[in-house]
């Protein structure tokens, strides 16, 4: 069935607020077997609002509207959806004893009349209560096509969005479910997999798609398809599975959303291994994407930033003369930290970073996106050189994606 997401908000169009909920809602939807085929954002304005549901309502069976439902005189999707649609407002008692009870009990606030305005709803509508708020959900119908407006707030609309409207759907309308797996790789390019993939998709059942999602040297390998029977679907997807696997051993880690840090930290743990870092350009983001992991203080020691050369010298002993002589980026100097800094913090495994994240040259002594990696195992050292393009952060993100593929393939 067809599906439109609506958006309503000034603050959207001035750039003032980041429209995430129809991300939200176009991931839900998706996942629920409706086919999303627009996202429209608008003005808070009535005739807008009227001009774009004529034209919606005879495109699409299911509308999504979020925003404009405050009590406020800037919020008009109410009163224009009800008047649209030849509804009546009425104060509905239930809506008002639960505004009532959250201003009691939550926001120990007095209510008043703007508060109590939120409860004044179509009486024609179905009315769908938000836990986390005064605006409700509200489900209005015209001929075949249904509109369901929810408010802007992104934590509310995400709420009733996944408690009640998801939930409703699926038990009154029988839709063909998106089933959906997703292969983690790491290590290969898009264009690489797809190449080596070529034979695969070609004898792969007709329902299913496949699509490459790329995110800074991994790639997401999608393989979904959508059908009313979900034995069928779960045959399909897993024979799919199946004989893709063996395609992409060397690259694969994982499956749906379990991170590449997540199998590292789980491989660690497994084999009982400690390790530390010292970081020069990635600044401490090694050490934070380590201990944002919970558990992590079973194999994480510690880590040094060593941005400055003397310090390279004073807490890792690379001498300074050989600082002096190479500059800090340079296999030879990721080497001295990793080896130094699995002396000092006395952990199985050591890495070090120095390089140049950019975006300007500064001082240092390489191009631009040139980064070095050392990587200290047990008595073995490798160093590791790697020309990166992108922003500051995209350089280190990559870095930090780098620095898991090596220890994957170093621990699995
Ligand atoms: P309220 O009861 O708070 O008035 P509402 O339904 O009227 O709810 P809005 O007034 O449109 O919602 O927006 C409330 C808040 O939610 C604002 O801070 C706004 O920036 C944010 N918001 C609104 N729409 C979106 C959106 N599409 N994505 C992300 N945030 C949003
Ligand atoms: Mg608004």
């Amino acid at each position: 069935m067809k599906a439109q997401i609506l958006v309503i908000g000034n603050e959207i169009l001035n750039g003032k607020t980041l429209d995430t909920n129809s991300k939200v809602l176009a991931k839900e939807l998706t996942k629920l077997g409706l086919d999303i085929q627009q996202i429209v954002v608008i003005s808070d304005n009535q005739k807008t609002i009227i001009s774009y549901l004529d034209k919606a309502l005879t495109n699409a069976e299911f509308i999504f509207i979020t925003g404009g439902l405050g009590p406020t005189s800037d919020d008009v999707t109410k009163q224009t959806l009800n008047d649209y649609f030849g509804y009546d407002l009425s104060m509905n008692q239930e809506v008002l004893a639960h505004i009532k009870s959250m201003f009691k009990n939550r926001y120990n606030s007095p209510i008043n009349e703007q508060n109590i305005k939120q409860a004044m709803l179509p009486k024609q509508a179905r009315i769908f209560i938000n836990e986390y708020g005064t605006a409700s959900g509200m489900w209005f119908k015209k001929n075949n096509s249904h509109c369901i407006s929810l408010p802007g707030v992104p934590h509310e609309m995400k709420h009733l969005l996944i408690g009640q409207i998801v939930p409703t759907i699926k038990s009154e309308f029988n839709l063909p479910q998106n089933h959906i797996r997703t292969v983690n790789t790491i290590g290969l390019g898009e264009s690489n997999i797809a190449d080596r993939l070529t034979h695969w998709e070609k004898n792969l059942h007709p329902k299913i798609s496949v699509a490459y999602l790329p995110d800074l040297g991994k790639v997401r390998i999608r393989v979904s398809t959508s059908d009313k029977d979900f034995q069928n679907a779960q045959l399909h997807i897993n024979r799919a599975i199946e004989q893709l696997l063996p395609l992409i051993q060397d690259i694969y880690y994982g499956q749906d959303d379990r991170p590449i840090e997540n199998v590292v930290a789980e491989l660690l743990t497994e084999k009982s291994l400690t390790i530390s870092c010292a970081e020069s350009y990635t600044g401490g983001a090694i050490a934070n994407q380590i201990t944002s992991i919970p558990g992590a203080s079973a194999y994480f020691k510690g880590g040094l930033v060593v941005y400055n050369n003397d310090m390279k010298t004073d807490l890792l002993g690379i001498p300074k003369s050989i600082i002096q002589k190479l500059g800090p980026a340079n296999e030879t100097i990721v080497e001295q930290m990793a080896l130094g800094t699995q002396r000092r913090f006395e952990t199985d495994i050591a890495l070090a970073t120095s390089g140049n994240a950019g975006p300007t040259q500064g001082d240092i002594n390489v191009p631009v996106g040139t980064v070095f990696i050392g990587l200290a195992i047990m008595k073995k050292v490798e160093t590791f050189e790697f020309k990166m393009n992108g922003p500051r952060k995209q350089v280190i993100e990559r870095s930090l994606n780098k620095i898991n593929e090596l220890l994957f393939h170093h621990l699995k």
